[in-house]
């Protein structure tokens, strides 16, 4: 039987990637919508054929304890907003996943892995790359050492953010660049080298518009990320670029990703050649529901589980700091 999944927060990302992902996958089905605007519910209601008892807002959420339709909430907030609804989910008895970034503070991330232990239920954060084909290929080239060891490595995420007043530039809501972009770099150092980081050398925030990203908030940050044997990782994110690499220096050759992240199209060169196995949007949603699905029905541990958000959210935490006080940080 296929698992029933509720969206939390019906904005750009479950409206044109998740939503219709849900229509592809095989484990899993859009079952219910959590959402504070009505008119939402109605044109979702509508769309995708949603009883109105699987229909609920964010005051009458935790009803959905009752509610035997659904067995996975996914939140989709601003990131802000996940620690409560990934609380309150798991306190309703239901499975969860969560979108990147896990959340603001690594305190936070710690509370919902724990109250998703307490009650019992999986916690999976939506790093999709993870279970992404191409992704899942070079990341095997550097742990069988098909090309010696890594030497170094660098990873840029960014894009021209062309929004002004959008949680993304408001720190209360999680932003920030490095929150939002950056945890796809910090995720390409540590998928890139497969090793965890021991610390950061140096980190600089930094931005060109201080009318939009204000009191310090950073619209670019850049950092160097230091790893086991000496192993030194650079990472850039961006709300006024567009990038997208992830190189690796191995002793042998390069392993060079370009696309790094991209909803279809991630490609790695490297001297063993090309790997590129094509799909077309949102084919990785799916499969990244799809897996999630499995791993809840054969109550499997999951690909991506709360931990993995958590050490992203550590090393978010040590790079501003490493910023702020112009030192390096142990992780
Ligand atoms: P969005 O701004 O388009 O949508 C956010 C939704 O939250 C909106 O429907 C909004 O109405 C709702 N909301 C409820 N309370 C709110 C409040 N107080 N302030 C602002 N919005 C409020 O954002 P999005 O791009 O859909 O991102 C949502 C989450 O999904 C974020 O965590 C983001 O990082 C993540 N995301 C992930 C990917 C990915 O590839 N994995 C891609 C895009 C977004």
């Amino acid at each position: 039987d296929k698992l029933g999944v509720a969206l939390v927060g019906l904005g750009y990302y479950s409206t044109d990637l998740l939503a219709p992902a849900l229509q592809q996958t095989k484990n899993c089905y859009l079952a219910g919508i959590v959402t504070g605007t009505p008119a939402k519910a109605e044109a979702w209601k509508k769309k995708y054929n949603i009883p109105d008892k699987n229909i609920y807002n964010y005051q009458t959420f935790d009803q959905v304890a009752n509610n035997p339709d659904i067995d996975v909430i996914y939140v989709v907030l601003p990131p802000s907003m996940h620690k409560e609804y990934v609380i309150r989910a798991a306190n309703a008895g239901k499975h969860v996943w969560c979108e990147k970034p896990m959340a603001i503070s690594a305190g936070e991330c710690g509370a919902m892995i724990d109250a998703c232990k307490k009650n019992k239920r999986s916690l999976a954060i939506g790093y999709r790359l993870q279970h992404e084909p191409n992704t899942q290929e070079y990341r095997k080239l550097v742990k069988q050492n098909k090309l010696g060891k890594v030497l170094k490595a660098s990873c840029g995420a960014g894009y021209v953010e062309n929004r002004t007043d959008h949680w993304k530039q408001n720190k209360a809501l999680g932003g920030g660049v490095l929150y939002d972009m950056g945890v796809y770099a910090i995720q390409g150092s540590r998928l890139g080298t497969g090793l965890e980081p021991v610390g950061v050398m140096t980190a600089k925030t930094s931005t060109n518009r201080p009318q939009i990203y204000k009191n310090g908030l950073d619209e670019t940050t850049t950092a160097t990320l230091a790893f086991p044997g000496g192993i030194m990782v650079d990472i850039k994110t961006s709300f006024g670029e567009n990038i997208n690499y992830l190189n690796i220096n191995c002793d042998k050759g390069e392993i060079k990703v370009a696309p790094y992240q991209a909803y279809a199209g991630v490609i790695a060169d490297s001297p063993l050649g090309q790997i590129n196995h094509p799909y077309t949007v949102p084919w990785q949603q799916a499969k990244q529901m799809d897996d999630d699905a499995t791993s809840i029905i054969q109550e499997k541990p999951m690909l991506v589980p709360g931990e993995e958000g958590l050490r992203d959210i550590r090393i978010v935490e040590a790079i501003y700091k490493s910023a702020a006080t112009g030192r390096p940080v142990e992780i």
